[in-house]
């Protein structure tokens, strides 16, 4: 008898320890103090032991009985209680740096060039960077027999007439398509050629297309815009100038340079001792372009004109190797 009641005593109180929720206290009780329970079943039957032993049992009983109830209150208190999070923290570890991201350098000289243009009364304008031949390069007044749509300087797609947009001179054609002048955009975005990548060519690069149709517009405002443009980049004292070229939509056309902001025109590394740096193409939209687009050539002239950032950027940064960009090392890409 002693034994049993010591052996529900253990049982008893290691149940109550591993009892995880309140609610499973009171079952444990029951099993134990309740009217059926294994202690209470013991203390009825304290009768049929021998007389000597009775008081001793019962004395055993109802102190295993209190026990048990203490257990289980104490229990039910340390459920109740709040559980405190210990966290997991070791304070000699050195601090977690924050890393502050920044856009890609040339996302930034565009953006800045955009913004620029957007001063002058320019709207951004955007288009597919997969094209069809008609709008890179039929449109865009370029002969079938023109040595840019040869493969070696276009990726065409296999298995269909789309190629990747070598310049973003097809979003002129796409805005006069659904607009009548006039007209004031500009087209930043990506351009794809057949280039093995170099120091200054990469297959990716990005171009900043200009078009201004309107009545009255000549070459006069083709140089002031352009101007304007090239000081608000590198500040006041900066100079432009034109040098004649060809480009198969324009006539006449330009190359535009602007004195190098390195040296301030004097010649550097930069700018290869010249003083001068090459921004981009431009010049008077020809008339064969804008006739089959609908426009009225006698009333409305216009000219176009296409920078590069990249080269922008390299400028202004004093980079002498465009993969820098396009690496992807964070090494290079967080200095700016
Ligand atoms: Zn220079």
């Amino acid at each position: 008898m002693f034994e049993a009641l010591e052996k529900i005593r253990r049982e008893a109180l290691k149940r109550v320890d591993a009892v995880a929720e309140n609610a499973e206290l009171e079952a444990v009780r029951v099993e134990y103090l309740g009217r059926k329970g294994r202690l209470t079943e013991k203390l009825r039957r304290l009768g049929s032991l021998p007389p000597e032993d009775r008081p001793r049992a019962g004395a055993l009983a109802n102190e295993i009985k209190g026990d048990i109830q203490r257990r289980l209150t104490a229990r039910a208190a340390e459920l109740s209680a709040p559980r405190r999070e210990v966290p997991q923290l070791d304070y000699t570890l050195p601090g977690r740096r924050f890393e502050v991201h920044r856009r890609h350098p040339v996302n930034q000289v565009i953006d800045e060039l955009v913004d620029i243009f957007c001063d002058l009364g320019f709207t951004t304008a955007e288009g597919p960077l997969i094209e069809d031949e008609y709008h890179n390069f039929d449109a865009l007044n370029t002969p079938a027999d023109h040595p840019a749509r040869d493969e070696k300087d276009t990726l065409y797609l296999e298995g269909c007439d789309l190629l990747l947009r070598t310049e973003t001179s097809p979003v002129q054609i796409r805005t006069l398509e659904t607009t009548k002048p006039p007209v004031r955009i500009i087209a930043p975005g990506r351009c794809y050629r057949n280039d093995t990548a170099d120091a200054r060519h990469y297959p990716v690069f990005h171009q900043i297309e200009g078009l201004w149709i309107d009545k009255g517009v000549s070459f006069a405002h083709l140089k002031g815009v352009l101007m304007e443009f090239a000081r608000a980049l590198f500040g006041s004292k900066t100079r432009v100038r034109f040098r004649p070229h060809f480009f198969p939509f324009t006539e006449p056309s330009a190359e535009i340079e602007s004195t190098c902001p390195a040296c301030g025109g004097d010649g550097c590394r930069t700018c290869s001792g010249t003083g001068w740096i090459e921004l981009g193409g431009s010049g008077m939209v020809d008339p064969a372009v804008l006739e089959p687009m609908g426009v009225d050539t006698e009333m409305f002239t216009g000219f176009a004109f296409g920078i590069g950032p990249e080269r922008i950027a390299m400028v202004r940064y004093g980079i002498d190797d465009i993969r820098l960009f396009y690496e992807n090392d964070v090494r290079f890409l967080e200095q700016f």
